[in-house]
């Protein structure tokens, strides 16, 4: 099928009819439909589907346990709340597109192919980014895995047994690891940089080291009518401080820092919080200097920033990367451009633990991400899928 008709198969799972946005979270119902929407097209092009102990989609096409390890591609289905319809959907249709051109050109590979779907890699509902990926990798431990929450405080392993997984599996899965040789995530650019350079399709260098930590502030609960100002204990003004020092402590240091989630008690228009819970996202190309940023802002806020999860720079294969350069030379014969991204990807945590590792990138004409703007067009979606096809062709 082509890449416009998998696309519109996908295209209402999800989508919230107020915001135009996607909430894809999950382990939910709506998660329950992507994967039945995965594993329908895999079982159309008669691949086997596996599901992993960190609950990811594997489809293999040849037996990669006997003939393996073999060459993987995708990216992740779920969302961001109010999220894009590219960011990980990009990289799964364009994956099974870039096969089925493959075939009809009677192409056949010379080593196993799969086609993946990872699990949770946003972590929007649980907190825990690329968690499918960081628990077959052993980056997220199984007990803290199954105990995550949502904000209902339903548990993970609660909401994966309500989908069919069974929770007692979660762990590190080194057969499914063992089955991948080298796996390469097409997705939409998530900045500017390859309208900057004028290209469709670019690669990626590295992923800069990025972190959640999580600010608790606590206060008194009273009466904003009655209080005097000289008896308040206010967390909110410690929130302003952590907020205002977030960013000129990020422009500091060259890095970037975002305060973007909230829970405050009671939330009361009318009263004092008693606690305010912020959860400040941190990155940038230098890890100490991103260790500095989040040091300022608890500083400013009084407190110690919890850690709720770190990620070290990651460099991909260097050659790889160049290698996928040169095979998406343009017609000037000039490589592909390679630049770096500050967004987390299934790819990183993977090549993390050792498997050969690439992205592909494909051009956002406003360079928006995680929101309902999130666009690429048709003629450079199209491009990507070409892109992807030199890829499988070169590399199985
Ligand atoms: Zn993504």
């Amino acid at each position: 099928m082509t890449f416009d008709g998998l696309w519109d198969e996908l295209a209402p799972v999800g989508r919230d009819a107020g915001s135009g946005g996607y909430r894809r979270f999950a382990w939910t119902r709506t998660d329950g439909e992507l994967r039945e929407w995965f594993t329908g097209e895999a079982r159309r092009r008669s691949l086997d589907v596996m599901s992993d102990r960190g609950g990811n989609l594997w489809a293999w096409l040849g037996d990669p346990d006997a003939d393996g390890p073999g060459l993987v591609v995708g990216s992740h289905l779920d969302s961001v709340p109010d999220g894009g319809a590219f960011d990980g959907p990009l990289g799964v249709v364009s994956a099974f597109a870039a096969l089925d051109a493959l075939r009809e050109s009677g192409w056949r590979p010379s080593r196993p192919l799969a086609i993946a779907a990872f699990s949770d890699e946003e972590g929007a509902r649980f907190g825990v980014a690329c968690a499918g990926s960081r628990i077959i990798t052993g980056a997220l431990d199984a007990d803290r895995a199954r105990s995550l929450a949502d904000v209902d405080g339903t548990t993970m392993a609660e909401a994966m047994a309500a989908a069919g997984h069974d929770p007692a599996r979660v762990g590190r899965d080194d057969e499914a690891l063992r089955r991948v040789g080298t796996f390469v995530e097409l997705h939409i650019e998530q900045g500017k940089g390859l309208v900057d350079g004028d290209a469709a399709v670019g690669v990626a260098s590295a992923i800069w080291p990025h972190g959640r930590w999580r600010l608790d502030l606590r206060g008194r609960a009273d009466h904003a009518g009655t209080t005097r100002l000289a008896d308040r204990s206010d967390p909110m003004l410690d929130l302003a401080a952590a907020i205002a020092k977030a960013r000129a402590a990020a422009a500091e240091h060259d890095a970037l820092a975002t305060i973007g989630k909230l829970a405050v008690h009671p939330n009361g228009v009318n009263a004092i919080p008693s606690a305010v819970t912020a959860w400040l996202d941190a990155r940038g190309p230098v890890e100490a200097d991103v260790r500095k940023v989040v040091a300022a802002v608890g500083a400013a806020a009084g407190v110690t920033p919890a850690e709720e999860s770190w990620t070290s720079a990651t460099a991909f294969d260097a050659e790889l990367r160049d290698r996928l350069a040169r095979v998406l030379a343009g017609a000037d014969g000039k490589p592909a451009p390679v630049l770096p991204t500050g967004a987390g990807h299934d790819a990183g945590i993977l090549s993390a633990a050792g498997i050969p590792t690439a992205m592909l990138f494909v051009r956002n004409p406003t360079g928006v991400s995680h929101a309902p703007d999130e666009h690429a067009e048709p003629a450079d979606c199209h491009h990507g899928v070409r892109a992807l096809a030199q890829v499988l062709e070169n590399l199985a």
